[in-house]
Parts: C-alpha cells; sequence; structure tokens
C-alpha cells in the first residue's frame, strides 16, 4: 500500500510544493483576489527557485488574500506529493497529463481527509484508516492507469474499496464548493 493517512490531518506546508496554490480552483465568490481555475498556477507562486513559493506570503492579508491562510488541506499536500516523488513525478516539471493527474489525486486527498479530519467521533471510529488507505491506492493506481479520469469518476473508486466513507456527515461548511470535488 502506497499511501498512508498521516497520524496528524494537519498541512506541512514545508514538506509539499505549494499544490493548494495550483491543484484548486481559488475564485473571488470564495474570498481569492484571483479567478483562477484549478490547474492553474496563482500569479504569485514563485516557480523559478527550487521549491515553490508565495512571492507575497508575508503581506497577503494587506493585499486582500485573506483566504490563502483559511485554507487547510489536512495533510493532503505532502501524502500526495510524497506519492508522485515515488514515480519521480514532480507537479513543476510534469507533462500536462501527470500535473492534471497529480491536482485530481490531490482534490480528492484533501476532499477525504478534510471529511476524516472534521467528523466527530463516533462517526470517525466506523471508518479506519486501513479502509480509507485502501481506497486512496485504488484510486491513485486507477489514476495512473487512466490519466484522463475526472474528480467525480476517483472518487467513485474510492468507494469501492471504502464505502463506509459515505458514512461520515458532511461538516465541510467552512470549505467552498469550488475548492471540493464536485462528488457525493
Ligand atoms: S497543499 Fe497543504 S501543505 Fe501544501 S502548501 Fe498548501 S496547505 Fe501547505
Ligand atoms: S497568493 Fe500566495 S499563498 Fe495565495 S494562492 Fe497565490 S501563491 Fe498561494
Amino acid at each position: 500500500m502506497s499511501i498512508k493517512v498521516p497520524d496528524l490531518l494537519a498541512a506541512d506546508c514545508n514538506a509539499c510544493e505549494s499544490l493548494c496554490c495550483v491543484a484548486v480552483s481559488r475564485k473571488e465568490v470564495d474570498g481569492y483576489k484571483s479567478n483562477c481555475e484549478s490547474g492553474e498556477a496563482c500569479a504569485n507562486l514563485d516557480i523559478t527557485c527550487l521549491q515553490t513559493g508565495c512571492r507575497v506570503y508575508g503581506i497577503l492579508d494587506q493585499l486582500g488574500w485573506e483566504a490563502c491562510h483559511k485554507f487547510d488541506c489536512y495533510g493532503a499536500g505532502p501524502v500526495v506529493k510524497s506519492a508522485f516523488d515515488r514515480l519521480g513525478i514532480s507537479w513543476r516539471k510534469a507533462n500536462q497529463v501527470d500535473r492534471e493527474s497529480l491536482f485530481a489525486f490531490f482534490r480528492l486527498t484533501r476532499f477525504v481527509f478534510n471529511r476524516l479530519a472534521r467528523a466527530p467521533n463516533q462517526y470517525r471510529a466506523l471508518v479506519s484508516n486501513q479502509q480509507v488507505e485502501q481506497g486512496l491506492d485504488r484510486a491513485f493506481k486507477s489514476l495512473l492507469l487512466n490519466p484522463l479520469n475526472d474528480d467525480e469518476q476517483m472518487f467513485e473508486v474510492f468507494l469501492i474499496e471504502c464505502p463506509q466513507f459515505l458514512l461520515l456527515p458532511d461538516m465541510n461548511e467552512d470549505v467552498s464548493s469550488s475548492q471540493m470535488i464536485a462528488a457525493e
């Protein structure tokens, strides 16, 4: 099994490559100062350096980009980066098909981790990490075989191995719809 649910479902931006600044849409309606579609790198993102970084991170609030501080990937960024690292794929250097696969898998993983992190304990106990990992692993392998899978198809593949996930209640009122996969 190649995908692991981290003990701590929290972002670790030092172990990531600014995936959230590219893989998810960032729209004015969600509090961003842009209207980027998912897959479109933010204009403030510096991808020329060894690692990616936000050019305006220190003054995000002054510039009206408060939504960037509020975004939480619940640990999906490092997990997805690590999975693709093992294949020698980095989004900054990948071809378009690999990039789209990586971003789609990030959106699925973030959606799943978000739901796990926010589920009340009595519901969280209904879904084991192993079931989630099997679901993500299957989606990951499916994506590699068929890179043009879309988010909803990938979620369906995830559910084949982890149908228990649907027992978790939707606690995502703080997450904008455009940042979630359009599944369920
Ligand atoms: S995807 Fe997560 S870990 Fe990566 S930069 Fe964004 S918030 Fe940080
Ligand atoms: S403003 Fe900075 S932190 Fe926000 S999406 Fe753009 S690059 Fe990322």
